[in-house]
């Protein structure tokens, strides 16, 4: 399955009247936060297909107000759905969507890493329940922020989340989309190995095949 993943700014690449041309084989879109609502109705929409995502810690209204975008009110109106602390089926897959950053100042969806511990903890139960049922507990996890010292930077509001390693290293997602981490040169690397989990930085645009999940 071809999933288009997204985070960070609007791409002009696929804010454009040509997104079907480009993507048109995309089955399931990913938005990893940090993004306005307007954009990923306008993705969904033009491609026809189901629009997952996150929040980032800049998804506050104040974001909105400042680009002059109104947030709607239901989103899901807009064929996008938020799926912050969640584990849903979609396409096939089983996908786990965490939101927010690692708490830097007291801004919306910031979270310390014990209380990220805690919701991933909270989430167990499904998990273990999803790898009896299938025999793996997930196959995406879509966050806004990376691992701990796994494409993040060191300063305080981009340090990754210890407690992604401990999700990657006991449950093993196939792949973990994140944003976050702006990447100045579109030419530098973007994704790296963690046992069987791949780690991609969505920033922009970019496009997984989920072939090696099924
Ligand atoms: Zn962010």
């Amino acid at each position: 399955m071809k999933i288009l993943c997204i985070a960070d700014e609007v791409d002009p690449l696929v804010y454009s009247p040509r997104i079907k041309e480009r993507f048109g084989d995309v089955e399931l879109v990913l938005a990893a936060g940090d993004l306005p609502l307007e954009y990923l109705g306008f993705i969904s929409s033009m491609l026809n297909c189901p629009l997952l995502y996150v929040e980032g810690n800049h998804d506050g209204h104040d974001k909105a107000d400042a680009l002059q975008w109104t947030h709607f009110s239901s989103p899901a109106d807009e064929g996008a759905r938020n799926i912050g602390f969640r584990l849903i089926r979609e396409g096939g897959l089983t996908i786990l969507g965490l939101p927010g950053s690692i708490r830097y100042n007291r801004g919306p969806n910031q979270f310390s890493d014990l209380a990220m511990a805690l919701h991933i903890l909270a989430l167990a139960p499904r998990l273990f329940f999803e790898r009896l049922l299938r025999g793996k507990a997930l196959d995406i996890v879509l966050a806004h922020a990376s691992p701990l010292g796994i494409q993040d930077r060191d300063d305080p509001c981009h340090r990754g989340f210890k407690s992604f390693l401990g999700l990657i290293h006991r449950w093993k997602p196939a792949w973990f989309v994140h944003g976050h981490v702006h990447l100045y040169d579109l030419a530098s690397p973007r994704s790296s190995e963690e046992g069987p989990t791949t780690i991609v930085n969505a920033f922009g645009h970019w496009i997984i095949n989920t072939e090696k999940t099924a």
